[in-house]
């Protein structure tokens, strides 16, 4: 065995799953994105800590969509520290816990 292929064992193989979802896990989530239950997202959980108001205007570009909001299970676990504004369609973590009832993506019917 050569010199260069004895060191290409050696070496960490990536994990690219894992890779994909630290990419796609905006900061404040209390897991990795997508970890959750399939096809959930953090606007149908329980933790996902939107208002009544929490919607952009129904004649902006985003048409009355549910606005970005922090996740409670992420202070909890921090001791209290907030996290940044997580978008209603980021995929669940595994600390999802379904909201009874989930707030409408849209203020309104498009
Ligand atoms: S799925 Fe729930 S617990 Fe996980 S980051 Fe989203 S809001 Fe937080």
């Amino acid at each position: 065995m050569s010199d260069e292929r004895q060191r290409d064992e050696r070496l960490t193989k990536p994990d690219l799953k894992l890779a994909e979802q630290m990419r796609n896990t905006p900061h404040g989530m209390a897991h990795w994105a997508g970890t959750g239950p399939e096809g959930r997202t953090c606007r149908e959980c329980a933790f996902f800590e939107h208002g009544k108001r929490y919607y952009s205007a129904t004649a902006g570009f985003k048409g009355g969509e549910l606005m970005p909001a922090r996740c409670g299970k992420y202070r909890a676990m921090m001791n209290g520290r907030q996290g940044g504004a997580i978008p209603n369609i980021t995929p669940a973590c595994r600390h999802f816990e379904p909201a009874r009832p989930a707030p409408a993506r849209f203020s309104r019917d498009r």
